[in-house]
């Protein structure tokens, strides 16, 4: 290895120059790291290892000095360190067996594209730091945009570049999507009029004594993100005014429910402020009838949220993008890039469908974001912000709509395949039937199924929490070895609607993954369910006594 190529170890400013000037030569470390990164990406075809079988208590040790370092140290020697320690335990998400969260593999040129980024170092803040970067990204907005609510050529050759106007905004995630969205409808319906100048100004008491509301209320079903309760906080709505919804057998929310919800509301003097509709919930990747809730808007006259933030890219298949009808009469969207969209996380994108709606959260100030410049940073909740849209920009165009598609058909067509299998193991129980390409579903044994279904409420209930033990049992083993990853959750299902179940969430978005790999998901889960020390005797003890 050269040190005096990746040298720095002295503290003068002659080796601090260097680390701003000089290349990493290519045979060191770094270069390991990235081909080790590569080998990720490319997808461990051959043998699907998600995470070495280290605990985390023994990685904690190499990261628990608080000492800050004093002497500078060789490149070389820290990347070993990094190499060695922290690439080494990371956990595969590109693994094609990692399919228990929305984090998958990514096309090979996000890698190069990503450095370009990084090294061009633009702030999509402002104009001044951001040239020809401002353009780009307001123009993957109109893309997006027109993906959505389909406007006419007209309508984005006026808003796409105006600065006045804001298709919508780029942000780092689902998160500041949804409060990005609620921020903007909190700020239109709580805005200035007669002697008011604003909720934006004077806060939210005043602006509720203005208006003379009790509170303001957003509606969700109970599948919504954690996000929107992040949101309903930090806007100063508080957490118990997200009001969460009841849903139907399959997820979705039940209208009928939110609109009694809203009417109870009004009736205390609490505005509804927004509704939301799920498209894909995070759990079990169901969508709220949309056009049902744009309806339920229209009659209560608040803004329309809808959260696709899993789920969006379901509008590139030609074949599925029917479940979204009614997104197109959302007043905000949330879509996530960094999830269905193949794009490195921190790609998150709000829509407004009307290009005036954002001016509720304009801010400006003297040395950036001047009035009528066309920085992005007016219309963000962000401040400083790298060039992900080169990134959204670089996988609409390399994929196109048509790679995309292939891409949203083939994932719901296997999740398809392995509800089928599942279903067809005696051992096993399908949870929730994927609409998108989530599904959840738990180990069964045959002998405890059909105990289950001749059993009383109270037995069910006892057999259900034995069976949550083994859920979590299972679970955290697979995780442990290492081979492969599936995620778990507690939730209610039609199946016992009396009590919430802990059952094995699987996403499967990543275009590596093989049928082999599903049923080999299963006989490992099988295998290990065995291994169980208390819930499976349990449950043998309970089909002991019940044989009695
Ligand atoms: C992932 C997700 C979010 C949050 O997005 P982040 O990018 O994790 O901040 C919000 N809503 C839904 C439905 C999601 O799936």
């Amino acid at each position: 290895m050269n040190k005096s190529i990746t040298k720095v170890a002295t503290a003068d400013m002659e080796s601090l120059y260097r680390i701003f000037t000089v290349a990493e030569a290519p045979d060191s470390t770094l270069g390991q790291i990235e081909k080790e990164i590569s080998e990720n990406l490319a997808g461990f075809l051959n043998e699907h290892i998600v995470a070495r079988a280290v605990s985390l208590a023994e990685i904690e040790r190499d990261f628990s000095c608080a000492d800050m370092p004093e002497q500078p140290t060789f490149v070389s020697e820290h990347t070993q360190f990094l190499l060695d320690k922290l690439v080494a335990n990371s956990v595969h998400t590109a693994a094609p067996s990692f399919i228990g969260h929305m984090t998958s593999a990514l096309p090979y040129f996000m890698l190069p594209l990503s450095k370009i980024m990084i090294a061009l170092n633009q702030n999509l803040v402002k104009i001044e730091t951001s040239k020809a970067f401002t353009p780009l990204e307001r123009q993957v907005l109109g893309i997006m945009h027109n993906l959505v609510f389909g406007q006419n050529e007209q309508f984005y050759q006026t808003y796409m570049h105006s600065e006045s106007d804001s298709l919508g905004a780029f942000c780092s995630g689902g998160t500041l999507a949804n409060i990005t969205a609620l921020w903007v409808a909190r700020n239109n319906l709580l805005k200035a009029n007669n002697q008011f100048k604003g909720v934006n100004r004077e806060g939210m008491y005043r602006a509720l004594n203005h208006y003379g509301y009790q509170g303001v209320a957003i509606l969700v079903s109970n599948r919504g993100h954690y996000s929107l309760g992040k949101a309903a906080d930090v806007l100063g709505i508080g957490r118990d005014d997200l009001i969460a919804v009841e849903v139907d057998a399959t997820h979705k929310v039940l209208v009928d429910e939110m609109r009694t919800k809203a009417a109870e509301l009004e009736e205390q003097g609490i505005k509804v402020m927004a509704i939301v509709g799920v498209a894909g919930t995070t759990e079990t990747g169901n969508v709220d009838p949309l056009n049902d809730l744009a309806d339920l808007a229209e009659q209560l006259s608040c803004h329309f949220h809808v959260d696709a933030a899993w789920g969006g890219a379901t509008l590139f298949s030609k074949a599925h993008k029917a479940l979204l009808k009614g997104i197109e009469r959302a007043d905000s969207v949330t879509i996530d890039a960094h999830k269905q969209m193949y794009v490195p996380m921190g790609a998150g994108i709000v829509l407004f469908k009307q290009p005036k709606l954002a001016s509720e959260i304009e801010h400006h100030a003297e040395y950036v974001l001047r009035k009528g410049s066309k920085d992005l940073g007016s219309h963000t909740l962000e401040g400083s912000r790298p060039g992900m849209a080169m990134l959204v920009y670089s996988a609409l165009k390399v994929l196109g709509r048509k790679g995309y598609e292939l891409l949203i058909n083939r994932s719901i067509k296997q999740a398809e395949y392995f509800a089928g299998l599942i279903s067809q193991q005696a051992d096993f129980e399908l949870v929730s039937k994927p609409e998108l390409c989530i599904l959840t579903y738990r180990y069964v044994p045959q002998s405890v199924k059909a105990l289950l279904a001749k059993a009383d409420l109270n037995q069910q209930k006892r057999i259900n929490e034995k069976l949550d033990d083994l859920t979590r049992f299972i679970q955290k083993c697979q995780r442990e070895a290492g081979k492969s990853f599936v995620s778990r959750t507690r939730l209610t299902s039609n199946l016992y609607p009396e009590q919430t179940i802990t059952v094995f969430r699987v996403v499967l978005a990543n275009p590596l993954t093989t049928e082999q790999i599903l049923q080999d998901v299963l006989a490992e889960q099988a295998e290990l369910a065995q291994l169980s020390q208390f819930a499976l005797p349990a449950l043998k003890q309970i089909l002991a006594e019940s044989a009695r």
